[in-house]
């Protein structure tokens, strides 16, 4: 799309609006110079250079990337009025797309109609809101979550003093259910959160076997999609993205798992991780609308034109970015969910898988497992841990420090006993090296990344040989 076009439009007809409300003038304690404004705002740009170029594909380091520029163009033009989506007069129009965008990603996940949700700032909020409700349900019991699920569960559990615990984690990342049966048999956990891709490596829990477990022990279930959960749009049995027949295939997605997220009883997802969306949006969704009343409160400055749900009665914050719900619906409104953004994914997907092969062929890296999602994890093959560690940290920095092709990727820690390749456990942890592939770009550029990878990590190799 023409970006500057559009953002033109979108500001022409905000202006236009407001100029409706007849002409004012502008409070002379808010005037600026133009020449004032452009040279602050070259400092500004000039600063701003220092950050990594998350929007191109050599960028495939950790969970960044701008979002779609509609969602800008959404964004900026809500922006310009401000509403407050924390009640109903503070923003009529986007309190009600934020209804329905919330009703979009409710339909995706096969939450039922009268599902309550909201978005929020972000998942840490929407994990927190999930675990206070949790607390609020199950007050005599704590939280369980797997081991490699994202450090705010432990956190927010923390500062709702509920107890918790990590469950041990399989060899690749996932929960293990033997581990989960023990938990749920000592009686004192109430409520049982899942993730649908962990921030690490992507991994699925067993969430299709998990939920039956949980319903034995009357635990709730919480589904922490934070990250995965817009690849439950691939999930569908009838999908005309159609992964099975893809070229080339797209092995390995854990669409069951996908699938059973529609039994849980609450899921946050980050619209601002996989839906296109500028930070600032996350949501959470609850089964059961009368969770609704744990929210209950009494302000002397609550809004009272209209007898409809305002948001702000169940949401834990207060004020929150209209901007960001009018972001969203506009975005969905030219990339709805199956036909435009389950394209972006499936091309994700397909990267990892395309780079995961090619790793898989190399007598240099070696993958450490197959990616169940968009994000791969690899490490130079070395005779002991130590000159792994030393190998990953020499190839990163070399890549990123390229003057003339640079590529960024993440490094990422691990027990030096769950490396592929006969290895001496000389230290007993390392660093490896991790990409997330969350551009749809990266489909075509993994050849490109890969070489420019495998040639780093053999000068790597043979300069820590031969010091
Ligand atoms: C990113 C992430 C979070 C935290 O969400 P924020 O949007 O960063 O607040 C929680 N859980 C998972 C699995 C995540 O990937």
């Amino acid at each position: 799309m023409d970006f500057q076009k559009h953002l033109a439009e979108a500001i022409d007809a905000v202006q236009a609006w407001q100029a409706e409300a007849g002409p004012f003038e502008q409070h002379p304690s808010l005037r600026l110079d133009a020449s004032v404004v452009t040279e602050a705002l070259g400092e500004y740009t000039e600063r701003l250079r220092g950050n990594y170029p998350f929007h191109h594909p050599r960028y495939a380091g950790q969970m960044l990337k701008p979002p779609h520029p509609a969602a800008v163009v959404g964004y900026l033009a809500a922006q310009l009025i401000n509403p407050n989506n924390h009640a109903l007069d503070g923003g009529p129009p986007t309190s009600a797309m934020e209804k329905e965008v919330v009703q979009q990603l409710r339909a995706m996940l096969g939450f039922p109609e009268e599902t309550l949700g909201h978005l929020t700032s972000g998942g840490t909020v929407a994990n927190l809101e999930a675990l206070w409700v949790a607390r609020e349900s199950h007050p005599s019991q704590g939280v369980a979550y797997s081991a490699a699920a994202h450090y705010t569960h432990g956190r927010m559990s923390d500062v709702l003093g509920l107890a918790h615990e990590a469950i041990a984690c399989d060899a690749s990342g996932r929960m293990d259910l033997g581990a989960l049966a023990a938990a749920l048999r000592s009686g004192r956990v109430g409520t049982v959160v899942l993730t649908s891709g962990t921030t690490g490596i992507g991994a699925v829990d067993p969430i299709a076997d998990a939920i039956p477990l949980c319903r034995e022990h009357g635990a709730r279930v919480h589904i922490d999609g934070a990250y995965g959960g817009f690849f439950a749009l691939l999930a569908g049995e009838q999908n005309d993205l159609d992964l099975q027949h893809s070229q080339p295939p797209v092995l390995g997605f854990p669409a069951e798992h996908f699938r059973a997220i529609a039994e849980a009883d609450s899921v946050a997802i980050d619209p601002h991780k996989h839906g296109l969306q500028p930070y600032g949006c996350g949501a959470i969704l609850f089964r059961d609308p009368a969770v609704g009343r744990f929210y209950r409160h009494d302000s002397p400055y609550t809004y009272f034109t209209s007898d409809d749900l305002h948001l702000g009665e169940i949401s834990l914050e207060c004020s929150r970015a209209g901007a960001a719900a009018g972001a969203l619906w506009l975005t969905l409104r030219l990339l709805p969910l199956e036909a435009g953004l389950g394209s972006v994914l499936a091309a994700c997907l397909r990267a990892a898988r395309a780079w995961h092969a090619l790793l898989e062929e190399s007598d240099t890296l070696a993958p450490l497992y197959a990616p169940e999602l968009d994000i791969i994890a690899f490490a130079p093959r070395a005779a002991t841990a130590s000159a792994v560690d030393a190998a990953a940290r020499t190839t990163f920095d070399a890549l990123m420090d390229d003057a003339s092709d640079p590529i960024f990727l993440s490094l990422y820690r691990v027990e030096a006993s769950t490396l592929p390749f006969p290895c001496e456990a000389d230290v007993p942890h390392v660093r490896v090296l991790r990409s997330v592939l969350m551009k749809p770009e990266h489909e075509s550029f993994v050849p490109h990344l890969h070489a420019r990878v495998e040639g780093a990590a053999r000068a790597a190799l043979s300069a820590n040989t031969s010091a």
